[in-house]
């Protein structure tokens, strides 16, 4: 102490206080000595319990399938079956060498965003909305990072906990994750070949309760199903008498292959009870994280206010970026090559399918989108085709992700998938199933 300048009696506090934190032994005649595991025991003490912490949050952990998948889709070698992307080489490298050329000579300003989103994008979006039927104004939109945040915005600010959602059944995982955490009641609706079975909400709705509908009427995921017109019109009738707000997810509205969908439900709603939902992440860019969402003014007032205490507005880069992607006069060409690649590769597919799975399932040949949903004849056991696929690197999106409830159906995808590798990866996932299928 005299050596360092320390006061005596500081020291002896120290060591006081260490002993009796059981670090140090004090003997006399015997000096001090330090107890050394106690030490450990001291830190390990003072580091937070992560896991109580981890654990309390409000959002869930994720199914360890889908973490597998998350992680796995990553991994080099493996072929990707159930993968809800454009596959790399799809990407306009010329159209987007020009955008970011032009952007890096012209680009406005990098600075934050008004709480809509930048004007000009919103602008040359209700050019794009009305050639799908959609009257609207830049200030019934607001940009989103992703149209999975618009949902988060619906779901904290618009939604008391416990509030139902209806959806179709089965329907997009992420989706019903996030209205689950955000403690939905999540309803699922059944399906046919035109699309939801709204009828069948009517018989369990309460009368006055909090509720909405989760729908994804063009190429749905995972089914790929596309509701008909004449349902979209019973739907919507259902929804208005009913007083029943809509989000309509048309996030694959675009990628039609063999003939354009139906108008979407919101080109038919004059008194604002939908929310429509758009996304630039399937047609072209998921990367660039921006969707939008299209509300009455009082409801795009809100989730943009909430969006800016969020995040304070989705990146402006992209923003800008895409005014000038959907500007571009070869952006539609690029969209008839995608949905030209995406028809090859669906008649692909359906093809290995007739060869190898004939007598194991049965799926419908969807008419756009990116998904087959492949429903087995009989249960399969999922947990076991996922890990055996995989060993064959083949990475799988099981059908029980999507609904619970469901263990004999798997979700392909030909959106990402080499054509090459078509043939070959059906044949094998057949050989699996048939194993299987015979346990
Ligand atoms: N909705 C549906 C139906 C989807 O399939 C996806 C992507 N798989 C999304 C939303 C998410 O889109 P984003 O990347 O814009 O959040």
């Amino acid at each position: 102490a005299e050596i360092f300048g320390v006061n005596r009696s500081t020291v002896v506090a120290a060591l006081e206080e260490l002993e009796s934190f059981g670090v140090l032994k004090g003997e006399t005649g015997k000096g001090t000595t330090v107890i050394s595991n106690t030490w450990s025991l001291l830190i390990s003490s003072a580091t937070p319990d992560w896991g109580k912490y981890l654990r309390s949050g409000i959002f869930k952990e994720n199914m360890p399938t889908i973490q597998a998948i998350n992680k796995m889709e990553f991994e080099k070698g493996i072929i990707r079956l159930g993968t809800g992307e454009l596959s790399p080489e799809l990407y306009p490298t010329e159209m987007m060498k020009d955008i970011y050329m032009k952007l890096s000579q012209t680009i406005p300003s990098l600075n934050y965003l008004e709480p809509l989103g930048l004007l000009e994008l919103r602008e040359v979006l209700c050019e794009r909305l009305k050639e799908k039927g959609i009257e609207c104004k830049p200030s019934n939109i607001v940009i989103t990072s992703g149209s999975l945040q618009a949902l988060q915005l619906i779901s904290v600010c618009m939604l008391k906990q416990g509030s139902t959602v209806y959806c179709e059944a089965p329907s997009y995982i992420k989706s019903l994750q996030i209205f689950q955490s955000m403690g939905m009641r999540l309803l699922g609706v059944n399906m046919d070949c035109e699309g939801i079975q709204y009828w069948n909400m009517g018989t369990v709705r309460k009368s006055g309760e909090d509720a909405l509908l989760y729908t994804i009427p063009s190429f749905h995921n995972p089914t790929g199903a596309l509701m008909s017109e004449a349902r979209r019109k019973d739907l919507f009738k259902f929804c208005s008498d009913n007083r029943l707000p809509i989000i309509e997810d048309d996030a694959y509205g675009d990628i039609w292959i063999d003939e354009e969908p139906p108008k979407p439900l919101k080109s038919m709603d004059e008194n604002g009870m939908i929310i429509y939902l758009g996304t630039i992440s399937k047609v072209l860019a998921p990367g660039l994280r921006i969707g939008w969402l299209v509300g009455s003014e009082s409801v795009v007032e809100r989730l943009s206010d909430v969006k800016m205490q969020t995040d304070y507005g989705a990146s402006s880069v992209s923003q800008w970026m895409l005014r000038e992607i959907l500007l571009s006069a070869h952006y539609d060409q690029y969209l008839d090559e995608v949905r030209r690649v995406l028809k090859t590769r669906r008649d692909l597919m359906i093809g290995a399918l007739e060869k190898c799975f004939s007598k194991l399932a049965v799926w419908e040949v969807p008419k756009g989108g990116f998904y087959i949903w492949l429903k087995f004849n009989q249960d399969i056991a999922m947990e076991k085709l996922f890990h055996l696929a995989l060993k064959e690197g083949l990475l799988l999106n099981p059908g029980s992700i999507y609904d619970f409830k469901k263990n004999n159906a798997l979700r392909l995808s030909y959106s990402y998938i080499k054509e090459q590798d078509i043939m070959a990866s059906i044949e094998k996932l057949s050989r699996i199933v048939l194993l299987l299928a015979k346990d």
